[in-house]
């Protein structure tokens, strides 16, 4: 696709893309926005100049502050709107050339949450991270616990708490339990971040349905990165018997632009064979895994970036399909804006480990940064931000950035 916009040829955001998001510029309020190379696109001037009316969208849509109503419309249409704009940035007469005032550049605007999570879900569906934390915590021979090959194991998650990129947060304060004295309450000393990906549904269930693998892509309208804020020492203390608690609570960071499926089927492989072989409402069909490269950065107060990590979803053991399926198996009802997290990706490889823990191996290893500092966990004042892109025959399509500092305890 050739377009009459200038798109760096390594921008995350080229034509084939087109993410959706929330902004605001100045004072004009929140806007539905799409963002192309180093502009974000104004989608309620575009509708205004009637470029969507073809699809029977009014403008009134883009001017909420969630992309709930507008996802609510529908892939067809939805999609609609996404081929409309590609069609308008190809075409040489488009009226769009002379509608400048719907182009503001990236810098100058503000992010904010994409969509109004009213539930977030978090899997374990690495099987090298979940054979790494096993080793850490277990032995080599019982690395995965019994259950882990049959069924996505996951936890409900807590939605209040999940923030756009580029929204500080302050290291948690909590319960820990050091191994020679009783339990304190004071600053984690162990914060790590986990590298996640998160998928958007798309389409609301009722109570008592569920979704086959086979449909589970109808109702999952995109992605986002996602940072799994984890406070390690807080949750080695609180998680027996029933989980993860306020060690993940306290935020979870998402680039603010969700790409769509659409946008990425090009990336679609196959996932690596299921063995023992899961059971049918578990079973699939063709390609449901994503070759997203990864990587996340860690910036210390000095300023200079150190990759630590790099990473790909493709080494996802449980697909993005079976977890819905699995989560909605019970007949647990899903809503537009529903999020569902992969749980840490990490890689076969050692630089390819999605957090701290095991990257220094619970704490046993340092990572060696840039202008010499060492890390085992995240210090104060450093700064996390992941990148993900997908980059296939001359086509990238990419996430941005999630960046967070971290800033000390309240
Ligand atoms: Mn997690």
């Amino acid at each position: 696709m050739k377009t009459w916009l200038d798109i760096d040829k390594d921008s995350d955001f080229s034509i084939y893309n087109i993410p959706f998001g929330i902004f605001s510029h100045g004072d004009s309020g929140l806007r539905l926005g799409t963002r192309v190379g180093d502009h974000v696109v104004d989608l309620h001037a575009l509708a205004a100049a009637g470029l969507f009316d073809k699809l029977g969208i009014g403008k009134e849509v883009f001017s909420n502050s969630s992309l709930n109503n507008f996802i609510a419309l529908g892939k067809s249409k939805t999609n609609g709107v996404r081929t409309a704009i590609q069609a308008a940035l190809q075409d040489e007469s488009s009226d769009l050339k002379n509608l400048t005032t719907a182009f503001i550049k990236a810098s100058d605007v503000q992010m904010h949450m994409p969509v109004e999570v009213k539930d977030y879900t978090d899997f374990y569906s690495s099987i090298d991270h979940a054979t790494n934390v096993g080793m850490m915590f277990r032995d080599k021979d019982n690395a995965l616990l019994p259950n882990w090959k049959h069924l996505p194991v996951g936890y409900h998650g807590r939605a209040s708490s999940i923030i756009p990129s580029g929204t500080n947060i302050h290291r948690p304060k909590g319960q820990m339990k050091p191994t020679d004295s009783d339990p304190v309450y004071g600053p984690c000393r162990l914060l790590d971040f986990e590298l996640e990906m998160a998928f958007v549904v798309g389409k609301q269930t009722k109570i008592g349905q569920s979704i086959s693998t086979a449909d589970a892509m109808d109702h999952i309208f995109g992605m986002v990165l996602f940072n799994d804020w984890s406070a390690r020492d807080i949750q080695k203390w609180e998680y027996i018997p029933l989980g993860p608690f306020l060690a993940k609570s306290f935020a979870s960071s998402i680039s603010p632009w969700v790409v769509t499926m659409e946008a990425l089927e090009f990336a679609k492989v196959q996932g690596q064979k299921q063995e023992p072989a899961v059971l049918p409402y578990l079973q699939y069909e063709g390609p449901h895994n994503f070759d997203i490269k990864l990587d996340v950065g860690l910036t210390s107060q000095d300023g200079q970036e150190t990759i630590i990590c790099g990473s790909n979803f493709k080494y996802m053991y449980w697909n993005m399909s079976q977890q819905l399926a699995h989560h909605t198996s019970n007949g647990c009802n899903v809503n537009i804006g529903d999020m569902m997290a992969s749980g840490t990706i990490s890689g076969p490889e050692a630089g390819m480990f999605g957090c701290m823990l095991e990257l220094s191996w619970a704490g046993s290893k340092t990572i060696q940064l840039k202008g010499g500092e060492e890390r085992k966990f995240i210090a104060d004042y450093d700064t996390i931000t992941m990148y993900g892109h997908a980059e296939k025959d001359g086509k990238r399509v990419g996430f941005g950035e999630v960046r967070t500092q971290v800033l000390p305890a309240l």
